[in-house]
């Protein structure tokens, strides 16, 4: 089997998949929002679940942290299935951003890459992967951060080995990858996007369809399973 290569791979997944594109936000703090307004949804849900956060109360810090229970209470129903939780993470989002940021998450951008992203740490439901895609999808960083099911796509392939311990196993395929890595913000948004999408749609956590897949021919799983 041949090595794989990370550049041929996201060429693969491009003429799959085609342009993939993130949701069209262009401030920090709209994507701490976007990731806090709803749970265990699709991005669909998530994006109608934004935008009727944004007409009914909308994005500003003030203006969440002055929302009435009447104004939450939309925003509660599309909160996907922690409903309770969700209000609360999006008030201290907003309690954060006025107390760290003085209003505007949006100085972060000027920081250099890594306090930007334990600035960002800080806010519920953001990670070390999700500061760095919040700056990707800003236009900044020359990391390619990967979700859970980017991660188990390139582990799959065989960049870095499977691990019990989700951190040790991101940590070694980011080692993995680092030296085919392509700098710049356009590719490393386009491979965050296509491979969260592959392991979407194809290399699934419990049955990927390796039979079905554009890149099985340099995939260490996808050999063994159609051996
Ligand atoms: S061959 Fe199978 S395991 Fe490998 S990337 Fe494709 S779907 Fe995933």
């Amino acid at each position: 089997m041949a090595a794989a290569n990370l550049q041929e791979v996201v060429v693969r997944l491009a003429k799959e998949y085609g342009e993939q594109k993130p949701p069209p936000l262009k401030d920090p703090f709209d994507f701490v929002i976007y990731e806090n307004v709803s749970y265990l949804v699709t991005d669909e849900y998530r994006w109608k679940a934004f935008r009727n956060l944004k007409q009914t109360i909308g994005l500003r810090p003030e203006d969440i942290l002055s929302a009435s229970s009447d104004q939450f209470r939309s925003v509660v129903e599309l909160a996907g299935v922690d409903k309770k939780g969700r209000v609360g993470k999006l008030i201290r989002a907003a309690q954060i951003a006025m107390k760290e940021f003085g209003g505007k998450v949006s100085s972060v951008l000027e920081l250099p890459q890594k306090k930007a992203v334990t600035a960002l740490k800080k806010f519920p439901s953001i990670g070390e992967a999700s500061a760095e895609k919040i700056m990707l999808f800003c236009g900044k960083g020359d990391e390619l951060p990967l979700e859970s099911n980017g991660l188990r796509v390139l582990v799959r392939i065989g960049f870095g080995a499977e691990e019990k311990n989700y951190n040790v196993m991101y940590r070694n395929a980011r080692s993995a990858i680092a030296d085919q890595v392509v700098r710049e913000n356009t590719w490393l948004v386009s491979a965050y996007l296509l491979l969260r999408r592959h392991g979407q749609t194809i290399c699934k956590t419990s049955a990927p369809f390796c039979s079905k897949c554009v890149v099985a021919d340099v995939c260490a799983y996808g050999q063994r399973k159609l051996r």
